[in-house]
């Protein structure tokens, strides 16, 4: 909906809800935010309260306590869901999803380009309990119907992936699945929940490792499945069967981080898109995976199922000798080097996609970069690569080029 249809209906902007979203003042003397609740055992005060509990909202730390709930409801109306289940990083999210459809004989499709850790639970957990996982090229488009059997149970999507920020088209995948009886799962991480709603393409279930945006300050871990209603059930009992809960702290933090999703993503995605155009005019960089530039081969796809681009993408740079490297990034001031991303602070390693593929090629053609663009100034990260570029150079021309 675009916002003056929105204002025309009566319908909040996303900027607006978040701001009010999940937020219970009446039950806390008008506190704005939902307080921490730290709570194992809750008490019923009668036989006939205490025999009733199954009924009330709040009945066990475990199952669930206001903070965790306010958080659940924010990112059910962020994620457009039924419902949503909390879990405590975004791998334990992904292996949930994973396991609510997992039997004997099943057969699961998995996009290529998938998240690592999600690859090792397919091939590992999954293949002991006698799942089959069976590996697409993420450009598969409608073409996934060839590759649905009897057996197979779900599909596995990831957009763009988080390594080689390939594009899917998920909803040409999601309708052939529901023609099928198949379930479909997407790992939105990238798009922060704002800039992509997979449930209103037609996708079952939402998958974040809350970890990144949703947090967005690099302090705490979370993961969230945001489900329709035919997945919710399936997905709740199982999260509930593996006693899955959060820390209170955690929820209220994220929560926290929610309040200023759009503010924040509208700014890592204007820093990315700086430094991506930057990228592009260097002779050190062959190319850059970002899909909203207008040359990226998932460009057309982002379009129609995007409504904007978080902070992280990929470039590629002609090889050079390993201490041009070490040169250009242990000398960097403002990117760090670790896992993660989503944060308000610009982050930099290098990567290797190749080893993580298995239906097709990854073919680099030189050094695979991953960037994520924080909230700092771009101009000044930009003269902070600068440097470094000139600090390969001039390693490199004391070392021999490679
Ligand atoms: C980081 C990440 C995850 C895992 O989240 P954790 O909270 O680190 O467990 C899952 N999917 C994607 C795309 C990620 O980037």
């Amino acid at each position: 909906m675009k916002d003056d249809d929105k204002k025309a209906s009566g319908a909040r902007t996303v900027e607006t809800t978040l701001c009010h979203v999940g937020r219970r003042s009446a039950e806390h003397h008008g506190a704005v935010n939902t307080p921490v609740y730290r709570a194992s055992t809750i008490l019923f005060p009668t036989l006939a309260d205490h025999a009733d509990r199954k009924s009330r909202p709040v009945r066990y730390g475990r199952r669930g306590t206001p903070t965790s709930q306010s958080l659940e409801e924010a990112v059910s109306v962020l994620e457009q869901a039924a419902g949503t289940v909390l879990a405590p990083s975004g791998v334990s999210a992904i292996s949930v999803a994973l396991l609510a459809h997992a039997r004997p004989g099943a057969h699961y499709l998995v996009a290529d380009n998938v998240y690592g850790p999600c690859r090792a639970f397919c091939q590992d957990v999954l293949a002991r309990l006698g799942v089959r996982t069976e590996f697409f090229d993420p450009a598969i488009g409608a073409g996934i119907a060839a590759r649905i059997g009897e057996r197979t149970r779900l599909i596995w999507m990831e957009a763009p992936g988080s390594q080689t920020f390939e594009m899917t088209d998920m909803r040409a995948i999601a309708a052939v699945a529901r023609d099928h009886g198949v379930m479909t799962v997407v790992d939105n991480t990238w798009s922060g929940g704002l800039f992509c709603q997979p449930l209103a393409l037609g996708v079952d279930v939402s998958v974040q490792a809350g970890t990144k945006y949703l947090s967005g300050h690099s302090d705490l871990m979370m993961g969230t499945l945001a489900c329709d209603q035919a997945a919710l059930p399936l997905i709740r009992d199982m999260a509930a069967s593996m006693g899955l809960c959060v820390g209170p702290d955690d929820a209220f933090m994220m929560l926290r981080g929610m309040r200023t999703l759009p503010l924040r993503l509208n700014q890592h995605q204007a820093g990315a898109l700086k430094l991506a155009n930057w990228l592009l005019t260097r002779p050190e960089v062959i190319r850059v995976m970002h899909p909203a530039l207008p040359q990226d081969p998932g460009h057309a796809l982002w379009q129609d199922q995007f409504s904007g681009a978080s902070g992280l993408f990929g470039f590629v740079i002609r090889d050079v000798p390993r201490p041009a490297l070490a040169a250009m990034m242990d000398g960097l001031d403002l990117f760090g080097m670790g896992a993660s991303w989503g944060g308000y602070e610009s982050l930099l390693i290098p990567t290797d996609p190749r080893p993580h593929r298995s239906a097709t090629e990854w073919a680099a053609g030189g050094q695979s970069m991953r960037m994520h663009v924080g909230l700092e100034n771009p101009d000044e990260l930009i003269d902070d690569l600068d440097r470094g570029f000139a600090r390969m150079a001039a390693a490199c021309a004391t070392g021999g080029a490679a």
